[in-house]
């Protein structure tokens, strides 16, 4: 297809991928919506509130969070709706963090119907997740989110050494990424046919993009398993517990988390 990059170098991956998210940054979470029958905000729910923002020992204690590809803002928001809101500590500050300006500028405008005091936590940076700027200092963050992101990265390994870099001993890398069905074949057959033929024409009709919208899901196709994905956070340093991840909808989208030892 158009977006059938397996030959093309990182640069050039990277140049797509910036097309893609530059074309599709207006119609954006309205096609999440479509695509995803509404669930992906049920999933935004759950792995925040999973890793609990804010909930710190003593009370009140501050916190530094990276929301990485943030995008317009789904989880940065959702993180201090959380801290600040649900477990009463303001000094959580967040950091929603795209290589796309055009995402960014949706969620600075969106941030804007936000209460005073989350936007005053919040602040927004221009970053290719891969060679995170020097201002994100060596052991500095507290918890380091990606959701649905990770997977256009050019280079993984290295997204994953910038994280172990920017995050303190003890601080949390998560992740929320479309991963793989393959414990339910009923479940993985319609999930396919949904995919490969559903998503890109609702992409033409509602968003008159079709070859976005096909690049979004063969990079769901080619993006590793749950266990191959795993193994590549502990070669990067991480601890994990268990598994090391948590399946969401029988593995259409999956959860994965590691601690700076
Ligand atoms: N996290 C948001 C959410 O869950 O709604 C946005 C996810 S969106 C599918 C993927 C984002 O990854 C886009 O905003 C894109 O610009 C960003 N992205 C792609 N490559 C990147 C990179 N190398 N560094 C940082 N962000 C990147």
């Amino acid at each position: 297809t158009h977006f059938g990059y397996e030959t093309v170098t990182e640069g050039e991956k990277q140049e797509r991928v910036a097309g893609v998210f530059h074309s599709v940054a207006e119609s954006y979470d309205k096609m999440n919506d479509f695509m995803s029958l509404g669930v992906h905000r049920l999933w935004k729910d759950h792995f925040v509130s999973s890793l609990n923002p804010g909930a710190t020992n003593p009370p009140g204690r501050p916190q530094r969070i990276l929301d990485v590809a943030g995008g317009t803002g789904d989880i940065g928001f959702r993180m201090l709706q959380r801290a600040h809101e649900f477990n009463g500590n303001p000094n959580v500050h967040v950091t929603i963090s795209d290589i796309n300006p055009s995402m960014l500028a949706v969620g600075r405008q969106r941030s804007l119907s936000l209460p005073a005091s989350h936007q005053s936590s919040l602040s927004f940076l221009e970053a290719n997740a891969e060679v995170l700027p020097s201002s994100l200092k060596d052991n500095s963050l507290d918890l380091y989110t990606v959701a649905f992101g990770i997977r256009n990265f050019s280079n993984i390994p290295a997204a994953l050494r910038e994280a172990h870099r920017v995050l303190k001993p003890g601080g949390v890398f998560a992740c929320l990424e479309f991963s793989k069905v393959d414990k339910y074949p009923l479940l993985n057959a319609i999930y396919k046919r949904w995919s490969f033929s559903a998503i890109p024409l609702i992409g033409q009709l509602v968003a008159a993009d079709r070859d976005s919208y096909q690049y979004l899901v063969e990079s769901i196709e080619r993006f590793p398993s749950q266990e191959h994905f795993r193994d590549m956070i502990v070669d990067a340093g991480f601890a994990v517990a268990g598994e090391g991840y948590e399946d969401l909808t029988g593995g259409i989208a999956a959860i994965h988390r590691g601690i700076k030892p």
